[in-house]
This record gives C-alpha cells, structure tokens and sequence, in this order.
C-alpha cells in the first residue's frame, strides 16, 4: 500500500517587544538570573497583568501578513500546569478565541506554489528558563524570560513532505523577520516549532494517528525528525501495527526520535478564561493602522524585482531572502543603473564576504555608493572586472573608497596599445616555443599568452584589448 504523510506545525515565535506582554520588565537578553522580574511576571498574589501594546500590534501585523481574519474580540485564557520555570503555575495563552484565525500562507517549492492554511495565531507569554548543570546535578531557574510575549502559528495539515513543511517554516520566518516583530533565532529559541504528523494510504481523506515532535530548533532538524518519524509509521502501519498518538523528541545525533509522553499522560490544561484580563478588543482603527505599516513582503518583493529590474528569478529570491540585502540591491542599482551586474556582485563578492558577520549587512564596510563606483569603474574600463575583485576585498577590509584604493595602490588598467604592444613583443619574443606550436596550429596556446601578459602587467592590462593585440601580433608572425 502506498502512504502518503499528513504534517501541521505549530510554531512559536518571541516579539521583539522591549517589555514583557503583560509587565513593565524588559525583555533584554542576558542580564544578570532573576533580573528582570516584578510581582506580575512572578505570579505574586495581589498582581495584576495588563496588555502590552505593541504585543498585540505585532500580532495583527502577522495576522494581516498572514491573511488572517481577526477575531474584533478575543479572549485570554490559564493554561494550568506545574513546572518550575513558570512560577505562577498557569500560562496566559488564548484558547477558543484567538486573536487571527482562517488564513493562509503561499509557499513557493520546486513543483511550483502551494498554500498553506493557518488555523490560528493566537497571543500568550513564555516560561523561564531551567539550567540544569549534569555535573552538580542540581537545575537553576532563571525567570528573565517568564512572561516575555509570544505569537503561536498554527497551520492546517497542509503539507505532505518534510521539504515543505522546511519551505513552509521557512518563509514564516522569512516574514516575522521582515516585519521586524521576531529576531526568528532558531538557535537561541525564539523561533521554535512542534510538528505534528501522520500517515494515510494516498486518496483517503481521514486523518492517521499523529505523533508530536517537540521544540524543534533547527530547519534541518525539523526535515530529519519528519523523515524518521514517517519513515517509522510506514513500517509500523506496513507491518500491520497501530500508531500511539504520543509526543517525541528528535535526538540530532542519533537522527531518530523518542517517546516523551503518550496520549494518557497528555496534560489536561483546565483551560479557562483569565479572570485577571478583560476580553482582547481590537478595534477596526489598529487593524488599518497596521495594514498601513505593513512593509512590502519577500515574495511581493520578489515578484517586483523581477518585474521592475528584470533579473532572473533566483536572483530575485535569493536578493529578497532579507530585507536589508534587498535594501542594499536597491540602493546600488539606484546609483548604478544594471541591476544584473549589480545582482552578480550581490549574490558572490558581497554575499562571500558578509557570511558569518552577524550583525548584519547594515554595517557592512561596503556601502551601495561605494560598490555602485566600484561596478561604474569596472564598466567604463578604468579596471578590470578581476582587480574589481581585489578592490572590493580592499574596500571590505579597510572601508575604503574604490578610486582611492585604485589611484593608492596604482591599479588602472592599462589600456594603452602602444604600451600593451610592447610588452606583448617581449612575452612573444620570450616564449619561441610557444609561438611555434602556436603558428603551426595549436591556438588555445592563446590563453597562454594572456596569461603571460596579464602576470607581466600584474592583472591591469585590459584583457579585451591583449586579446586583440595578441591576435593581430601572432598573425603577423605567420608570414
Ligand atoms: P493538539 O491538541 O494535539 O495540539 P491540534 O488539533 O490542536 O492538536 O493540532 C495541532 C497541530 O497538529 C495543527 O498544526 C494540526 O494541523 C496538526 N494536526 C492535527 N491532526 C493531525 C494529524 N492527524 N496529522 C498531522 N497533523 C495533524
Ligand atoms: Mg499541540
Ligand atoms: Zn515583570
């Protein structure tokens, strides 16, 4: 029998407010243990939460990017359990009124478009932390992120491929981040996902037993643990077994998963409306306030690129990946009017040399002005393209302007024919061997004699001009 795979994830996403949702502390990462902790984000008795306002504007921004409808009221609910990173016992979550529900994401795959539904985004805060040091075996809790706002994302059980559930994972965070609303670190948490998934002979609609894969940090962890476990209900269902819906934990370094707890231990969150927090209203002004804020999104950006500078389309995507790169294209092609030139220089040099700086192409050392002059030098044949290279790694390194390094380190290229003549004869004159094999026929000696020129001249001859010199001078010698 042949299966087919049912996956819907749930993705948790921390909003880069600066204070927690429902307290004045700051959300500010790695401050001194129990730092940033009041009454309210403690649980003390007596305390009373209140909304934070830009929470909840981020989460209509998503709601809208996500083409969801907004609920006008919702409501905030006590998701009760007992963990010691959550002091007050209880998570302020939403539950049968979210804040968005009904929408749908397209997400872009090898075979083309395919949309994705969105269940709900609903709003709720974040738990502690727990430390737990193996060799002392104790644990120590840290509530600094206790209360910090978070937007949960629940899909439809769209997508049948771990690929597109990635793809799917993948462009929400491509979105939370272009919104500005999450940093969408997997690697630190704060952007994180459960994914749910099962199987079913292919054409029957009924969904199968689903198993839970917890927290999963990483895009390729996500794919991995979503192959094992389909892999894992095909041959329990092949071999005539049942699955237990359970929770899992994917463990990267044996690539499987692990039973964490089974449907019978699952918690029973007594879930009920917070009688601390009045019903979640969001009036019809913040819904257009935020349509108004929303900022041009990477697949509408992508399809403009396109569009308005005619560049292939995985030119496109990979330009509008970010939006500060995006930015950067834009800003260059503005000066220096050839978006492909500017699109190749982008996607190799730049991109080669801002890997692994994370603070971001923003305070690259190269500005759009100075790699626009750089791209005009090229074209009006002051350099070559290859000490174009030189000269950009000179301008990564010291901030420099192009026609600075260029006049400093005397890198002009020459283009004179007198000048390129003269040292063409001597490289001729050097190499009779060469230029016999040449003359009896062997003519990809040619790039030899480029070669020779280009090192005698130290890369500035102008390789078009050697080339034709190189030409009329060889041809010279054949009578
Ligand atoms: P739970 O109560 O266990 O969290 P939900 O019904 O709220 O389950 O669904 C959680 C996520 O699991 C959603 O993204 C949903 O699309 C997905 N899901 C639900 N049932 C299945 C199934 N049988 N197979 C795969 N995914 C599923
Ligand atoms: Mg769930
Ligand atoms: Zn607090």
């Amino acid at each position: 029998m042949e299966f087919e795979a049912v996956i819907g994830l749930e993705v948790h996403a921390q909003l880069l407010t600066n204070s927690k949702a429902f307290c004045s502390c700051t959300t500010k990462f790695g401050s001194a243990p129990n730092s940033n902790t009041c009454p309210i984000c403690l649980g003390m008795p007596g305390s009373l939460p209140v909304l934070n306002s830009k929470a909840l504007d981020y989460t209509v921004l998503m709601a809208l990017a996500c083409n969801c409808r907004i609920n006008e009221v919702s409501r905030f609910a006590r998701k009760n359990y007992y963990y010691p990173d959550l002091p007050k016992n209880y998570q302020i979550s939403q539950y049968e009124l979210p804040v968005a529900e009904h929408g749908w994401l397209d997400v872009d795959l090898v075979s083309g478009t395919k949309r994705i539904g969105i269940t709900r985004i609903h709003m709720e805060e974040d738990a502690g932390k727990l430390i737990h040091d193996e060799k002392k075996s104790v644990s120590y809790v840290d509530l600094n992120r206790t209360g910090v706002p978070l937007i949960e994302i629940v899909s439809e059980p769209d997508m049948r491929t771990a690929e597109e559930a990635a793809a799917y994972l993948r462009s929400l965070r491509s979105i939370l981040v272009y919104l500005g609303i999450c940093d969408g670190n997997m690697e630190e948490g704060s952007f994180r996902c459960d994914a749910n998934v099962s199987i079913r002979p292919r054409g029957r609609q009924a969904l199968g037993t689903k198993t839970e894969l917890k927290n999963m940090n990483s895009f390729k962890n996500v794919q991995k643990g979503l192959e094992y476990e389909i892999e894992r209900h095909t041959e329990i269902l092949t071999d005539g077994g049942t699955i237990v819906q359970e929770t899992r934990l994917f463990d990267p370094s044996s690539g499987s998963t692990v039973s964490m707890r089974s449907k019978e231990q699952a918690h029973d969150y007594r879930y009920f409306p917070d009688p601390d927090l009045l019903p979640l209203k969001v009036e019809p002004e913040l819904v257009e306030k935020m349509k108004k804020a929303m900022p041009e999104l990477p697949r509408a950006k992508r399809d403009r690129f396109i569009k308005d500078f005619g560049i292939p389309e995985y030119d496109a995507s990979v330009l509008t990946a970010e939006r500060p790169l995006a930015q950067f294209f834009e800003d260059t092609v503005a000066i220096f009017a050839n978006p492909k030139a500017v699109s190749n220089w982008i996607m190799t040099e730049f991109m080669r040399a801002a890997k692994g700086q994370d603070s971001g192409l923003i305070s690259s050392p190269v500005n759009p002005a100075n790699l626009a002059k750089l791209l005009g030098m090229i074209e009006d044949g002051t350099i070559s393209g290859k000490i174009g290279k030189t000269v950009f790694e000179e301008m990564w390194g010291t901030g420099k302007a192009p026609d600075d390094i260029v006049r400093e380190k005397g890198l002009v290229q020459v283009s004179d024919v007198s000048e390129l003549t003269k040292v063409i004869a001597k490289i001729l004159a050097d190499n009779p061997k060469e230029v016999s094999r040449y003359l009896a026929g062997k003519t990809q000696l040619l790039a030899f004699f480029v070669g020779q020129t280009m090192r005698a001249t130290r890369g500035k001859a102008n390789p078009q001009l050697v080339n034709e010199i190189l030409t009329v001078e060889l041809d010279k010698l054949k009578n």
